[in-house]
């Protein structure tokens, strides 16, 4: 941002007070056309911080597409105080063909940033993205799905061992959070490390619009604009309960010892007991059906949507809950049945 309050990227500006939907151009295609990403900025009239807004890195995880949009076109911003840079779709190739990664020998833009100009064309596609976009930003969400046949709770990713980065996570109000410092390439990874914290929120599957999950999101949005005071709202909403998750702690992925077809019992986001049936695997031949019950009692925060599963495909993500957190979480879900 430059000190009168401008926002600028290569080709254009937008001063304090205007809105502007550009589609910007990030590469070409065989025909030579242009690839243009869709972006909406808001400057607003007051100052304040410049923060992004992406989603659809992976092309085929849309349920952020909708958080964006709302945000960008049917929030009242008349009174915001700083800049919104609203990206909902970062990967336009990939959204274009509903699938995960760029349809140009498949690579993933989200391994991508920050990009270079000079090298391949997910990185140049991520320089143009990143040098124009986040870069100006003083800190940003990229929201996320899980990948295709998974669904999961909605979840922040955040390394929390980076002070400023762990105020936006706890600010977004959810209940999971899983700390890590996220692998190279990945832009919350990338942006973070250039002094621009940055978090994932991930929710639900690919491939669908799931209202639920969106609601919560933007209440999400809402919190994280109250507490940088973006926008008057509410107040920083705290979820009633919270846990951290280590993602080093790789054992809490349960993972199939039988090919088959799996049953799964519990919802996506239910408490399980120590012992309580996860799911069965089947097969169209055997009757000895595998049964696969809970190690410990924990939440399963994600699982299996596609039920088909080779030997070490994962079934569930498993997470063990600190007794206090456990006890809260049990009056939530006894609240909820009765
Ligand atoms: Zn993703």
């Amino acid at each position: 941002m430059s000190t009168d309050g401008t926002f600028t990227y290569n080709g254009g500006k937008v001063d304090p007070g205007e809105r502007q939907n550009l589609r910007y151009g990030i590469s070409e295609t065989y025909l030579g056309d242009p690839v243009r990403i869709p972006v909406t900025i808001i400057n607003g009239e007051q100052p304040g911080p410049t923060v992004f807004l992406s989603a659809a890195a992976h092309g085929d995880e849309l349920n952020g597409i909708e958080v964006v949009r709302e945000v960008a076109h049917e929030w009242d911003l008349s009174d915001l105080a700083g800049t919104l840079v609203c990206l909902p779709v970062l990967n336009v190739p990939g959204f274009l063909a509903q699938q995960r990664y760029l349809p140009i020998y498949d690579r993933d833009l989200n391994r991508s940033f920050p990009g270079r100009e000079d090298s391949t064309s997910a990185k140049r596609m991520a320089a143009r993205i990143f040098d124009n976009f986040v870069a100006p930003c003083d800190f940003g969400i990229d929201f996320h799905t899980s990948t295709r046949g998974r669904t999961n709770m909605l979840h922040v990713r955040a390394d929390m061992s980076n002070d400023a980065v762990a105020r936006l996570a706890k600010a977004y109000g959810s209940n999971v959070i899983i700390d890590s410092e996220g692998s190279d390439g990945v832009l919350r990874t990338e942006a973070t490390r250039v002094g621009i914290p940055t978090v994932t929120v991930e929710m639900g599957e690919a491939h669908r619009f799931q209202r639920g999950l969106i609601d919560d999101a933007l209440a999400g949005v809402k919190s994280v604009f109250s507490e940088y005071e973006l926008l008057e709202t509410s107040a920083v909403r705290w979820p009633g309960w919270r846990t951290v998750i280590d993602d080093e702690n790789e054992k809490t992925w349960i993972r199939a010892d039988a090919g088959g077809i799996v049953d799964m019992h519990p919802e996506r986001g239910s408490l399980v007991r120590e012992g309580e049936r996860i799911c069965t695997l089947t097969n169209p031949f055997k009757d000895d059906n595998v049964a696969v019950d809970a190690p410990f009692t924990g939440l399963l925060v994600g699982i299996l949507e596609n039920p088909v599963v080779y030997p070490g495909n994962p079934l569930c993500h498993l997470v063990e809950l600190e007794p206090k957190v456990r006890r809260v979480v049990e009056r939530e879900q006894a609240d909820r049945t009765t």
